[in-house]
């Protein structure tokens, strides 16, 4: 059998292992500790605009955090970008609020600005102001800033920008990540960097940081007792798990080009497939990490998504469908949805394939030659 590919595997560098190690022998072994600290610093350096960053458990626990400093509560209304993972939408029902869905546009995958200026227009119409609009980079490319930001600004709502997937990316020169009213970054074991697992929250006005870290750490007031006034959470980043991010920070710019190298490979080597389309970057306003390469599989050609989908798990290759939209999840089906059918079209259609900025060209060859085999029969 031929070794498996991943679809995206972590891939360490040269400082990480030395990083945890002198974690190990100055004992700093807890929720915190230099290491969280420099991370942190590493990131709001990276990501400029004079943003803090408060680094956390999870993307999961930072969009938690960040949900309830926007004071969303039971009965509230949030509006989120459907076609997502499930965890932009959880922390909205964990606050016991309802998601309103709004559905992608075909130019970026991400949320629709038309779509989303409908959606609040109709909830203020059924007396509902929405708390807060979370609006998702999917697979790294931005979505359309300037229009999102001057709707939600026009209605005074707050956004919450999911940039788990889109460390490194930027929209008009800017990174991502540093639009939102807060924003949140993943270090999950298959985003762009790993800290095996973690989260970040992102933000240019420092009380939301300084309160997250609060927060995360059991809402401990200052007292030499334990003494609360505040619900917490346990929701900090490890000190290890903080050495190995930052030993990925050394090499984000490298996993970047690497990414975006297998987009390029796959585009230029499947041209000659006209049934099989690409999301390009609109124009230069937009620059995508690339986290996960993507297409579309037109199959009135003959060839479905699924039929490559499963000819190339027999080579032992992942690969999967686009994220499923949340309106379509069984767990979300009472939740309101403005849409135009465009994020199930996406879904219906779409693959990720392979993109570990660890592949190795045989690796991407063996990718093509799977994929070019399904319309060669
Ligand atoms: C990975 C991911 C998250 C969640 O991050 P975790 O660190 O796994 O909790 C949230 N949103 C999107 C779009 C993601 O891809």
């Amino acid at each position: 059998m031929n070794t498996k590919i991943w679809l995206s595997s972590p891939h360490m560098g040269t400082n990480e292992f030395k990083n945890v190690n002198e974690a190990f022998d100055t004992n700093w072994i807890a929720p915190l500790g230099p290491h969280v600290d420099g991370f942190e610093r590493d990131l709001a350096e990276f990501l400029g605009e004079g943003v803090h960053v408060a680094a956390l458990s999870s993307g999961t626990a930072a969009l938690h955090l960040a949900l309830i400093m926007l004071g969303v509560q039971a009965g509230d209304e949030v509006i989120c970008q459907s076609m997502t993972f499930s965890a932009s939408a959880n922390p909205i029902a964990y606050q016991g609020a309802t998601p309103v869905f709004v559905d992608s546009e075909a130019l970026t995958w991400n949320m629709s600005p038309e779509l989303l200026e409908t959606a609040i227009e109709d909830r203020i119409s059924k007396g509902k102001m929405p708390k807060a609009i979370i609006v998702v980079h999917l697979y790294g490319m931005p979505a359309e800033m300037d229009r999102i930001m001057a709707i939600a600004d026009r209605f005074a709502i707050p956004v919450v920008e999911d940039a788990a997937e889109a460390l490194g990316s930027t929209y008009k020169g800017r990174k991502l990540g540093t639009f939102g009213a807060m924003s949140i970054l993943s270090f999950n074991g298959n985003k762009i960097i790993t800290t095996s697992g973690g989260g970040a929250l992102v933000s240019n006005n420092e009380a939301y940081i300084k309160q997250a870290r609060f927060l995360a750490t059991q809402a401990r007031d200052a007292a030499p007792h334990y003494q609360h006034s505040h619900i917490g959470y346990n929701y900090r980043m490890s000190n290890i798990c903080a050495a190995i991010g930052r030993g990925q920070m050394d090499v984000l710019s490298d996993r970047v080009q690497q990414r975006r190298a297998n987009y390029t490979f796959y585009r230029e080597e499947l041209a000659t497939i006209p049934a099989i389309q690409f999301a390009e970057e609109p124009n230069e306003d937009f620059y995508s990490n690339r986290w996960l390469s993507t297409v579309l599989v037109d199959n009135t050609q003959g060839v479905s998504r699924e039929d490559i989908r499963l000819a190339l798990e027999r080579e032992n290759i992942e690969t999967r469908p686009l994220w499923k939209p949340m309106h379509l999840q069984p767990v979300f089906a009472d939740s309101p949805y403005y849409g135009d059918g465009t994020s199930e079209r996406l879904f219906d259609k779409g693959l990720c394939l392979p993109s570990g900025s660890n592949m190795s060209d045989e690796e991407r060859e063996r990718v093509l030659q799977a994929i070019k085999d399904c319309f060669a029969r």
